[in-house]
């Protein structure tokens, strides 16, 4: 029978819900085989990053959903939620249902330092702080020690700035957000009064864009300091600025001049952005008490780019709290195979690759931060994710796919009620979705979040149908 037809339709299973896994729903969908797309994902909640990890205080960010829903609401599309890959359904049971998988899971841990002091308490990894203010229910019991005063952010990218900016933020910025009611509560208490955001490299090399770098600037409660020898270019930057078109180098290194030659309000809080350090060590006896830091310098790597070299002069700064801001890392899935250094699933072009003899696994794709590792905005994700699809098309067009001896729904739903996974639809994350902006609207915020899975699972049920006969 043909496959991608209305009898024999392409099934596919896509595990993750974030946008690289809805840009990718969208592409099948959208082409002329016949496709039947599950979307499984661990928590009862999808989306992803969207949800776990934009800053509350970029809502506008967070309503690319709504293109989202619009696959969803698909007749040939189904969601679960709360099935966990590898434990609840495995890759053996993938390949008895469907065609194909795709890996859509992200990158779901942090890069580490990997010097002296970074497992002191105080020390963390800014992913688990985002995690906690966005209300993820794995991140929802972590603590963090808000009656410090001097805070270090260590990286240069766009999570360093969300950190820093959520840090910084007052009750009345926060509370016009969605921002987690345990950590609106915190971070109105919190002692917390110097940021230090410290990068590796200068101003011209920083991974953040202009937009997170100005909105420093207009926060209520916080004044941008930048030394005037940090905002300072040196040659070899100078010269990229002045020839490489590389506008957020140019538009950052703009906006850091400004802020260096501004007068401080004498806000309560500071932010304090420094650049050309990188950390050698966390110092403290039951916590992190300081940070020590090595001088660099720039050169001119045989890449081209300006990288950067030890000097012998270090500094230490006094902090109390240190997120380590540094990048995503990808985490290897049961079964599937996975390239530890680059912490992403290999690849080529999308299709999954044995790493030892570099061969094609037949039926097995890769989309997001897990296909190429943790770097671009979300719109990054949709051509990206589109072009494995191509590559998935074509061999399911060719006949390279699995050959499942039962493609059907109905007994995916069979071996998930056998195995007492209690799954949650589209439909149901809606209600929850509603609930959610109904509670907020109470209290005058846009939306109150659960943040435990056992919340969400008792609500989920309660707003079930009993259906006939019960
Ligand atoms: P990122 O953009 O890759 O930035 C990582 C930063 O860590 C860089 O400044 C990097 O410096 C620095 N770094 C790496 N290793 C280091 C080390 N050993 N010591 C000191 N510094 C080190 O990562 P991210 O901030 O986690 O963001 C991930 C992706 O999500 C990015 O594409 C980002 O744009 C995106 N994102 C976007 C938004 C938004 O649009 N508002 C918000 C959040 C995240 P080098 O450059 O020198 O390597």
């Amino acid at each position: 029978m043909t496959l991608g037809t209305t009898a024999n339709p392409l099934r596919v299973a896509i595990i993750g819900s974030g946008p690289s896994a809805f840009y990718a729903a969208e592409h099948y969908l959208k082409n002329d085989l016949v496709v039947e797309i599950d979307m499984f994902e661990r928590l009862p909640t999808p989306y992803g990053l969207v949800r776990g990890g934009v800053a509350p205080d970029h809502p506008k960010i967070k309503t690319v959903t709504k293109v989202y829903d619009r696959t969803a609401a698909n007749l040939n599309f189904r969601f679960y939620g709360n099935v966990n890959f590898g434990t609840d359904l495995t890759i053996d049971d993938i390949r008895a249902h469907y065609h194909q998988i795709v890996f859509a899971v992200g990158a779901q841990t942090d890069r580490r330092m990997g010097i002296p002091g970074e497992d002191l308490a105080n020390s963390h990894a800014a992913t688990e702080f985002v995690g906690w203010y966005n209300a993820h229910p794995e991140y929802r019991e972590f603590q963090f020690d808000l009656s410090q005063e001097t805070v270090a952010v260590i990286g240069n990218g766009n999570v360093a700035m969300d950190v820093a900016r959520i840090l910084a933020s007052t009750y009345d910025e926060l509370v016009k957000t969605d921002i987690a009611d345990y950590a609106l509560k915190a971070l109105t208490d919190s002692k917390v009064r110097d940021i230090y955001v410290i990068g590796r490299r200068g101003p011209a090399q920083a991974a953040f864009t202009n937009p997170e770098l100005k909105e420093l600037g207009e926060l209520q409660a916080c004044d941008v300091i930048v030394r005037p020898e940090d905002a300072e270019l040196d040659a070899l930057s100078n010269e990229y600025v002045l020839t490489s078109h590389d506008r957020d180098a140019e538009r950052n290194s703009q906006t850091l001049m400004r802020y260096s030659v501004e007068t401080p309000e004498g806000k309560p809080r500071r932010i304090h952005m420094m650049f050309l350090l990188s950390p050698t060590a966390l110092f403290g006896t039951d916590r992190v008490e300081s940070v020590e830091l090595i001088k660099n310098e720039l050169y001119r790597a045989d890449d081209g780019t300006l990288r950067p070299r030890a000097t012998d002069e270090k500094i230490t700064i006094p902090v109390g709290l240190v997120f380590r801001s540094i990048g995503y890392k990808g985490v290897a899935l049961p079964g599937v195979p996975f390239d530890e250094k680059g912490g992403i699933i290999p690849n080529v072009e999308g299709r999954v690759i044995n790493p030892a003899d570099k061969s094609v696994v037949a039926g097995e794709y890769v989309v997001g931060w897990i296909k190429r590792g943790p770097s671009g905005i979300i719109g990054t994700n949709k051509p990206d994710s589109q072009a494995s699809v191509n590559q998935a098309l074509a061999d399911a067009t060719a006949g390279s796919t699995f050959t499942p001896v039962t493609p059907s729904r109905s007994a995916v739903e069979t071996l998930l009620h056998e195995r007492g996974v209690d799954y949650v639809t589209f439909a149901e994350w809606q209600k929850l979705d509603q609930a959610e902006v109904e509670r907020g609207a109470a209290l005058n915020r846009p939306r109150l979040k659960f943040s435990r899975i056992d919340e969400m699972l008792q609500i989920v049920r309660e707003l079930r149908e009993p259906s006939p006969g019960d």
